[in-house]
């Protein structure tokens, strides 16, 4: 199904969002998890796309298995930095033949080792052209997804900028928008509002990164995102006690979650880092359980 429907039919849609395990360790381990992932009743789940293309196949893999063994309807990411047309093509008719109908369609970071890693030099610049892209060749195939930022994407210098290039994401042929992390539901409230005013009228699905330990203070760092002072406060007073920082971590996530689905988000996009027994609890707080 296409995702978009979904998002037409019902109030709240819940997604997990899961990762490709390393190419070392084996997919069963994955797999293991995913029936309690099941039992949680996401309305579906994202296969995330290793940094340069590195787990695509992985990606496809699963995505498949979600929803061809498993009835999961499935999201693959897909990013277009360092591919050629060619490759994207060969993605994109394998997401096809796999019955995969929806795209998260990204950029992508440049590699790790490549600070100045020139993008232009790609055969898609911009996670617009990716998506215009696809609209063209593959015309109603697709639904399509794309990333929003709350506090601006991390290369971009002005905000208003920021929102601008969404907007020309957003009218090459998106669906509907995941958001970056944030702990702040504030800043989403009143992103709605400012994508509104320019015109973005899809779903704008916020995405919920709960803090399992203290590595997310470079996490957010690396992708320009605040944390409040009290989310420091708590990193710090527990920095000695992983296990009370998870905790504390899943009971700040459950209440996010609970305030933005009663402030009337269309749902909610967990960022699971393919933890199950978190995401359980942390649904459990939501009052989602
Ligand atoms: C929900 C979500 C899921 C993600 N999943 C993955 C994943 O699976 N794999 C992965 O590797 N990464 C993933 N990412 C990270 C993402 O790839 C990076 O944030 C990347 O740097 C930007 O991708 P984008 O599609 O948002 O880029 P774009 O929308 O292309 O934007 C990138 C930057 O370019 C600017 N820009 C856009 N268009 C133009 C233009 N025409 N001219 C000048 N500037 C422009 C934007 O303002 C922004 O600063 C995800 C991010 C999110 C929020």
């Amino acid at each position: 199904m296409k995702l978009s429907q979904l998002f037409r039919n019902k109030k709240q849609v819940l997604s997990f969002e899961i990762f490709p395990p390393k190419p070392e360790v084996p997919l069963e381990n994955l797999f293991d998890s995913i029936p309690g992932f099941k039992a949680l009743s996401p309305d579906y789940i994202s296969v995330t796309y290793g940094a340069g293309g590195s787990s695509r196949g992985r990606t496809v893999e699963i995505a498949s298995r979600l929803k061809n063994t498993y009835g999961i309807e499935a999201m693959a990411h897909l990013t277009c930095v360092g591919h050629s047309v060619e490759q994207i093509d060969q993605v994109l008719e394998s997401l096809k033949h796999e019955n995969i109908e929806n795209i998260l369609a990204l950029r992508g970071d440049p590699p790790i080792d490549q600070p100045d890693f020139d993008f232009s030099k790609g055969a898609f610049r911009y996670a617009n052209e990716l998506i215009a892209h696809i609209r063209k060749a593959k015309e109603g195939d697709f639904c399509i997804a794309a990333a929003a930022y709350l506090e601006g994407h991390v290369d971009s210098k002005r905000l208003d900028e920021d929102r601008r290039r969404l907007k020309d994401k957003v009218d090459a042929g998106v669906d509907f928008l995941v958001t970056q992390l944030f702990f702040d539901n504030r800043l989403y409230f009143d992103f709605l509002d400012r994508a509104a005013q320019i015109g973005i009228d899809c779903p704008i699905v916020p995405g919920v990164m709960p803090i399992f330990n203290a590595r997310i203070k470079t996490m957010t760092a690396r992708s320009g995102c605040s944390i409040p002072a009290k989310l420091v406060l708590m990193i710090d007073k527990y920095q000695d006690n992983p296990e009370d920082l998870r905790k504390a971590g899943i009971e700040y996530a459950g209440k996010q979650i609970r305030e933005l689905l009663d402030g009337g988000a269309p749902g909610v996009h967990l960022y699971t880092m393919n933890r199950l027994k978190s995401t359980t609890e942390i649904l459990e707080v939501a009052g989602l359980r």
